[in-house]
């Protein structure tokens, strides 16, 4: 079956869960019109149904080819990539000084979520160049930002982002691909890159590599490391292309799944050294990948989304075909579909809370993120910038965690037929699991979460966004609504755990490190679990004020992540807070 991106779903979230009304209200949108979303978004949809979902199950089944150095896609997706420039596609967010239409994160979140919903194998080309352009933008010299970063928007060239190396996976400052410095100011890059997503295909005339390389003289570890922009064809005066650069695909991956989207091997300067252009400043690498750390760790968490509501779609339709037993209480000999059964409900209702709650955390941190760039006032920024520092990583780890459980509820739904490959919920699954391991591990996520963001100014960050959570809270209760169960005391028990969790962890985060990093991705979990169930209910409490909401559906479905999510913060607080000397202690176990 297609995909329909769910439209309804997403302006609510994006406009009354994430903040992104409020934002636009308080002027720190400058003079975006925030009325023209529905149509940008009914648009993507029409182009991710029509375009990219047809293509997603043919990828997946022929997969990518190398054939000498050239890696071939799965056909009609160089058409596919074609129509997808001309359409504007991947210049939404680019900035209009280059050509780009210059709309907000939080729109381009959105359709990202529609992209990797559509197709996740495609959708990761631009999801990469955007990281890419957002390198370039903020680092890269006039002269560069001049012959590449209009193409970048455009998408006319995509980009590749260039760090894994056998040895050098989560521990980047591993790397050991050396550039040195040519007389002419540029550089001569020697190594080699493994899992480079994208690092060569048929859908482009050229490809704007971005590779993190090692200068002779630098220092060890990540304070050592150069970002280099490196063109497959270089770029003559006039702009046409030029020779072909010394940086080759010497081999590809074969997966478990994202078939369709090639994982290379890469050789650099084998015949002689790659020609590489310096972003930024030498050795300043790391704070160049910082810069768009944030943007491209959200984007996978909206392929998670995105993966999530696939399966939900698929199989609720499913659900509504598939008939075998009767429901409670019916007699007679004609089955009924699987929808009657009040487990199968419960695992419907898992898959679209879970992914709910995932949307409306990322869309918050595209919001964050915006608001820390285009606000005028530096304190808006400045509180905005370290919202969406600590929102990030629950975004990317959250997000991609539950979309992994909600494919695999998919399969579960879909019975036997689910672990067969033509109904397609497998390939959701498959394609999925990557999403927890690139662009920073969720372990490393959640060390992230706890050793940096929680610990900044003491907590600040996580205090005052506990008081706005507590204050949802509070307006559920006041609404008095039975609709909402339990939700309200739900809740406030929710957000006491992560209160508790948080203190405990900061006690602990520099003068018992170990401990508190055992508790690292339970504490990822609760937090997720408790932003997620109060940002469900203050979309709720804003659809009981629009006309044209169904209510009733989102109460419904807060109240649902609330009872039935929300309520193992209490057990996540103990894992937290007890385990710690037992995984520490692991070792006896683990090494007897
Ligand atoms: C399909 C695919 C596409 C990719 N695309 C790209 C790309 O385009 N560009 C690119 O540069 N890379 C890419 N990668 C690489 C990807 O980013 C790495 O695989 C990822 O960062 C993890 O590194 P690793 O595989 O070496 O695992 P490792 O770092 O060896 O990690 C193994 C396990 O140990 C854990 N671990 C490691 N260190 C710590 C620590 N300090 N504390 C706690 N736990 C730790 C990890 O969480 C993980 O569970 C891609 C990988 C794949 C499979």
């Amino acid at each position: 079956m297609t995909y329909r991106a769910p439209i309804n779903d997403i302006l609510l979230a994006l406009n009354h869960g994430a903040g992104l009304l409020d934002a636009v209200k308080a002027g720190h949108y400058g003079d975006f019109d925030n009325d023209i979303a529905p149509a940008v978004l009914e648009e993507a949809g029409r182009f991710a149904s029509d375009v990219l979902a047809p293509l997603n199950r043919i990828g997946d089944e022929h997969g990518i080819k190398l054939e000498g150095s050239s890696v071939i896609t799965p056909p009609g997706w160089p058409d596919a990539y074609r129509r997808w420039t001309e359409a504007g596609w991947n210049a939404v967010s680019g900035s209009e000084a280059f050509g780009g239409q210059g709309l907000p994160l939080a729109i381009n979140a959105a359709c990202t979520e529609i992209w990797s919903a559509s197709n996740i194998a495609f959708g990761l080309c631009p999801l990469l160049t955007l990281s890419a352009i957002e390198a370039l933008d903020a680092h890269g010299s006039e002269e560069l930002k001049k012959i590449y970063l209009g193409k970048l928007i455009s998408g006319e060239w995509p980009g590749t982002m260039q760090l894994t190396e056998p040895q050098a996976g989560s521990d980047v400052g591993a790397l050991r691909t050396r550039a040195e410095r040519a007389p002419d100011g540029t550089y001569r890059i020697k190594g080699a890159k493994i899992f480079i997503t994208y690092g060569d295909h048929d859908m482009s005339d050229n490809i704007v590599h971005f590779v993190l390389a090692r200068l002779p003289d630098a220092p060890p570890g990540t304070k050592g490391i150069s970002l280099f922009l490196i063109p497959k064809f270089l770029v003559n005066a006039d702009g046409s292309l030029g020779a072909r650069n010394d940086i080759h695909v010497s081999g590809v991956e074969h997966k478990l799944g994202m078939h369709a989207a090639p994982t290379c091997t890469m050789s650099i300067g084998d015949k002689g050294g790659a020609i590489g252009y310096l972003i930024g400043e030498e050795n300043r690498g790391m704070h160049c990948m910082f810069t768009m750390m944030n943007q491209a760790r959200l984007a996978v968490g909206l392929e998670g989304v995105g993966i999530a509501d696939r399966a939900y779609q698929q199989a609720l339709a499913f659900a509504q075909e598939r008939r075998q037993g009767r429901a409670v209480g019916k007699s007679g000999s004609e089955a009924d579909p699987i929808i009657v059964h009040p487990d199968v409900k419960r695992m419907l209702m898992q898959m679209r809370a879970l992914t709910a709650a995932a949307r409306t955390i990322c869309y918050a941190t595209a919001v964050a993120l915006d608001v820390s760039v285009r606000a005028k006032d530096a304190n808006t920024r400045a509180a905005a910038a370290a919202r969406g520092a600590l929102l990030t990583p629950i975004a990317k780890a959250f997000s991609t965690d539950i979309g992994n459980e909600v494919t695999s509820l998919g399969i579960q739904i879909h019975g036997g037929m689910g672990f067969i490959e033509e109904t397609g919920a497998a390939q959701h699954y498959r394609d999925a699991r990557i999403t927890p391991i690139y662009e920073g591990t969720n372990g490393i996520q959640s060390i992230d979460l706890v050793t940096r963001k929680l610990a900044a100014n003491g907590g600040e960050s996580v205090w005052a966004l506990l008081d706005e959570l507590n204050g949802i809270v509070s307006r559920v209760e006041a609404s008095n609504d039975p609709a909402f169960g339990t939700t309200g005391p739900k809740l406030r028990d929710a957000l006491g755990s992560l209160e508790r969790a948080s203190r405990w962890l900061l006690e602990r985060v520099t003068s018992a490190p170990n401990e508190a990093l055992a508790g690292a991705t339970p504490y990822l979990r609760l937090f997720g679990s408790a932003l997620g169930g109060c940002m469900l209910a203050n979309e709720a409490l804003a659809a009981r004020n629009l006309a044209e909401a169904d209510p009733q559906r989102y109460v419904t479905l807060a109240r649902f992540f609330a009872e039935n999510v929300s309520v193992h913060a209490p057990s996540l607080e103990k894992t937290v807070t007890d385990s710690a000397e037992a995984v520490n202690g692991a070792d006896a176990v683990l090494l007897a």
